[in-house]
């Protein structure tokens, strides 16, 4: 039997509603006495089960919820489920596993395994642990993920503040296997990018913006194209082979702007040039010197970490997008991207609307876009939504 955490009374619809996350403030009691990483059954305050989870003392995420079923228990077969269903999704269904080929694999509360993020870049993997509850499983997960995916090495990546909010002790490391010296080349739409697996963005390379990168590209041809916050060179490469005329990227790492003309080269693009400058005095610097574009790309970082960022969040986009709406000519398209969850789509059309009118220029939305399928959205967990990409042409 599993110790059980007992609900406040009429706490209980999100957790019926299959949310995974149990705030520390839902729970009435604890019986029993779980350690760290243990499994709980969550029930009502009418004794009723609900769900199981794993407990976390240390995380304000005391209970992540991984079975509504009581006759499942949370062991090597479960996860091995779970995992299996996530592989064979992106193998058989979204075809993203083939030779040189990057994707994720697995995508924490959407693939139902909460704090668990694998991309597959070709023949390795880089594994993120954002729960404790995964990480303390660490050893199961790393046979299974071998064992599913046949993978060359695998490798631990980390995110700064996790460790605070989980109680996890965690650094970069290798999990399993070798790992290529220095960086490797995946393949996204018969274009090479080099992909350094240890020490880039993220676990590397983008992999949420996949298709918004080809959707882009498909209005490039005869364009002259900026693309800001370039990073390895992802939205500019796409533009280059479908035909714009000049791309500039522009990006604030110097290593990520080494790899991106790395790529340029890989690819034979010799439209593409990048240069190293902060996107907002660099757009501000060419409304000065009264250039003109055709196409302008933005895919920021993440501006809204926590809710009171989110005002400052979006004055930032506005000023981005209203510099951009000035630099592009007539019939102009320009890229919007937004990866802050906390801001939703809903905002970005009022955004977009006060842009027309503060720089009075008519603005069509073309294309409303998300994350690539291989980050799906769980309809349980709207936190699992957070890539907006839209598509307008400024009239
Ligand atoms: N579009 C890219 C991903 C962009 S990620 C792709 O498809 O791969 C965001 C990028 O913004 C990072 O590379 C980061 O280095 C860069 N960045 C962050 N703040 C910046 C700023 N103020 N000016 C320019 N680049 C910035």
């Amino acid at each position: 039997m599993n110790p059980r955490a007992v609900l406040k009374p009429r706490r209980a619809l999100p957790f019926y509603a299959r949310h995974p996350w149990v705030f520390v403030g839902a729970i009435s009691a604890v019986v029993g006495a779980p350690a760290d990483g243990d499994a709980i059954d969550l029930h009502s305050n009418t004794g009723d089960f609900v769900a199981r989870g794993i407990w976390n003392s240390k995380s304000k995420i005391r209970i992540r919820l991984y079975s509504w079923n009581s006759d499942e228990n949370l062991d090597r077969d479960f996860f091995h489920r779970k995992l299996e269903t996530a592989v064979r999704f992106r193998r058989d269904t979204l075809n993203l596993m083939g030779a040189g080929a990057a994707c994720r694999l697995v995508f924490s509360e959407s693939d139902g395994l909460s704090g668990l993020t694998v991309d597959r870049y070709d023949r390795w993997l880089a594994v993120q642990f954002t729960a404790l509850g995964m990480a303390s499983r660490r050893d199961m997960i790393v046979e299974l993920l071998k064992e599913l995916t046949g993978t060359e090495g695998m490798f631990l990546r980390t995110e700064r503040g996790i460790g605070k909010l989980e109680g996890l002790e965690l650094h970069d490391q290798l999990l399993a296997g070798t790992l290529p010296d220095g960086p490797m080349t995946i393949t996204e739409d018969g274009l090479q990018f080099r992909v350094n697996l240890c020490e880039g963005q993220k676990t590397g390379f983008y992999l949420d913006q996949r298709d918004n990168r080809r959707a882009a590209a498909r209005y490039a041809a005869g364009r002259t194209v900026l693309d800001g916050f370039c990073y390895t060179g992802g939205f500019s490469l796409h533009a280059a082979r479908a035909g714009a005329a000049a791309v500039d990227g522009v990006d604030v790492s110097e290593s990520a702007l080494g790899l991106a003309r790395r790529n340029a080269e890989l690819n034979n693009l010799a439209s593409v040039s990048f240069a190293r400058a902060d996107v907002f005095e660099h757009l501000s610097a060419l409304v000065a010197q009264g250039r003109r574009f055709g196409m302008i790309v933005l895919d920021p970082p993440k501006f809204a970490r926590t809710r009171s960022a989110i005002p400052k969040a979006i004055e930032g986009y506005h000023r981005l997008y209203s510099l951009a709406v000035r630099l592009l000519n007539p019939d102009g398209i320009l890229v919007g991207c937004c990866c802050s969850g906390l801001i939703p789509m809903t905002t970005l059309d009022e955004l977009v609307a006060q842009v027309s009118a503060g720089q009075r220029r008519d603005i069509q939305i073309i294309e409303r876009r998300g994350q690539a399928p291989d980050h799906p959205v769980a309809a349980s967990c709207p936190e699992t939504s957070y890539l907006k990409c839209f598509i307008c042409r400024v009239m």
